[in-house]
């Protein structure tokens, strides 16, 4: 679809007449909900439609697709990865419900809606929602994209909780995506990043852990390559009930960074454990036997704590993220990783985290998905700091990690943790048969190439039917 040259007469008019507020380019409003948590990423869209209402959202979408527009997508700013230049953005946080059923352990959630917000409505109930390491993200930007959180190993993708959701599809038109409806784009929306639709509403599945034995312990520098290798082979050997990472840390003196972990080389144990609180400390005593921790906050806690384990910053941050998966993580990857980031390299990286996939993540709880890659066994995620002083030095600095894991690197990326767009995107991020169905259902459902969010995945080649023929099959397939 091409960008209509002018969008401020008819077209302004337009989206005015059909949607409850419209933002233009210098009010506050536009200032506000284009602000991303990514400092790396300006949004700079023609407009923006704050939407109030699911009608909103459906009109903005069918005005748009009129005049030519391609519309975009925002919640809380969290995973930005376009411009928007020359787009609508669709900001949902304004569809903020959120409601519990203890009974039936579901909660029916807006698009708008953080994690911190379904945690704090179930916790009431003992009821947990599965979200990412960060309870400031947003529900369904996670879930679009799989969600892999602190109780994955034991409960699975976060997004194979979800029962059905509500999405407008490029056509303009508002559709119930579940096993039974439109299973195309129940398929596609779970791990698909919002290629097939924005998303207004879903309704999940809880789980029930009131508490949790979680946390995290900080280990100095010189404690770095003997927990690094001591976690490396006890992870692997880690029943279902525990999910883990391991972070290299090197954290500048900021607000919220705690004076003993700021400005030095420190190493953090990531631990949910959602069995016998005892057994979880049992396990545990192989990770805290090996150093003095510098901080040890893993206790049993409610689960509305689950935020600690991770300890994401709150603030806005430029931040370059780098994701690779591999194959193996065997004694020689963890003394090259040790090498690459341990306490003697030079590294521009803030934080270099290996996360231990695996346990759950690997069955699919209600048919198919799109979702790549369940059988990865450990993830790597760089973090640095793309200021305009550092960047290169730390996308040099991120090759030279990428490349030093290289034999131990398995080919794919995981949705959320990967930005981008296009067919070689969509390749690596879906497959080659989860890519060619996602153009597929992304043709069906918008033929006029309205949504942003499609990434261009629509421009990969006509390829080969997609193995797996029917949507039937894909969704309930086993
Ligand atoms: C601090 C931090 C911690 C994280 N931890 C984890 C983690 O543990 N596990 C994990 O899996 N991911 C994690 N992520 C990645 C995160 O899940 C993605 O960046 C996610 O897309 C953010 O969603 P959002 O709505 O908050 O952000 P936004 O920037 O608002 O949205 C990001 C994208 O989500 C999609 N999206 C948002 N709303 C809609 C909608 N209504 N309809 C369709 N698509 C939509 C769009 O593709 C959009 O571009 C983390 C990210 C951060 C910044």
């Amino acid at each position: 679809m091409s960008v209509a040259p002018d969008t401020t007469g008819a077209f302004a008019h337009a989206l005015g007449a059909a949607v409850s507020r419209v933002h233009l380019p210098g009010s506050a409003g536009y200032a506000e909900l284009t602000a991303t948590y990514n400092l790396c990423t300006r949004l700079t869209p023609l407009a923006v439609v704050e939407a109030q209402t699911v009608h909103d959202v459906a009109a903005a979408v069918r005005v748009a697709g009129e005049h030519g527009v391609p519309v975009g997508v925002q919640s809380t700013g969290h995973g930005p990865w376009a411009t928007m230049a020359g787009a609508v953005l669709v900001a949902t946080r304004g569809l903020d419900g959120v409601m519990v059923d203890p009974v039936s352990r579901i909660a029916r959630i807006g698009a708008g809606v953080r994690w911190s917000a379904v945690i704090e409505a179930a916790a009431p109930h003992g009821l947990a929602p599965l979200c990412g390491s960060s309870p400031s993200v947003g529900v369904v930007g996670l879930l679009t994209g799989g969600g892999h959180g602190p109780l994955a190993r034991t409960y699975g993708l976060s997004a194979d909780r979800v029962l059905s959701f509500d999405v407008v599809t490029g056509d303009g038109v508002l559709r119930r995506a579940s096993a039974t409806e439109n299973p195309d784009l129940y398929w596609g929306l779970r791990g698909g990043k919002g290629t097939l639709g924005i998303v207004t509403g879903l309704e999940l599945e809880l789980v029930r852990q009131p508490e949790v034995y979680a946390g995290a312990l900080w280990f100095d520098a010189p404690d770095i390559p003997a927990v690094v290798r001591t976690w490396a082979a006890w992870s692997r050997l880690l029943p279902d009930e525990g999910t883990t990472s391991v972070a290299v840390m090197r954290l500048p003196a900021m607000p919220g960074v705690p004076p003993m972990l700021a400005g030095r080389t420190t190493v953090s144990v990531r631990f949910a454990w959602t069995g016998d609180p005892v057994v979880g400390e049992e396990l545990l005593r192989a990770i805290r036997s090996v150093a003095a921790p510098l901080v040890d906050l893993v206790a049993l806690r409610p689960y509305a704590e689950i935020g600690l384990v991770h300890a994401d910053p709150e603030d806005p941050m430029p931040a370059v993220e780098t994701h690779l998966l591999l194959e193996e993580l065997d004694a020689d990857a963890v003394e090259r990783l040790l090498e690459l980031v341990g306490p003697d390299a030079v590294t521009a990286q803030l934080m270099v985290e290996v996360r231990r996939l695996g346990g759950a993540v690997t069955t699919p709880l209600r048919g198919r998905t799109v979702f790549p890659h369940r059988d990865a066994q450990w993830t790597v995620l760089a973090v640095g700091l793309g200021v305009p002083e550092t960047a290169d030095v730390v996308g040099a600095d991120a090759r030279r990690i990428v490349d030093g894991l290289a034999p131990w690197r398995r080919p794919g990326a995981l949705p959320n943790f990967h930005a981008g767009s296009g067919p070689d995107w969509a390749r690596e991020v879906f497959g080659q048969d989860g890519a060619r169905r996602l153009r597929e259902v992304s043709l069906r459902y918008d033929p006029d190439g309205v949504l942003l969010g499609s990434r261009n995945v629509r421009d990969l080649p006509v390829g080969h039917p997609t193995v797996g023929a029917t949507d039937e099959e894909l969704v309930l397939g086993a």
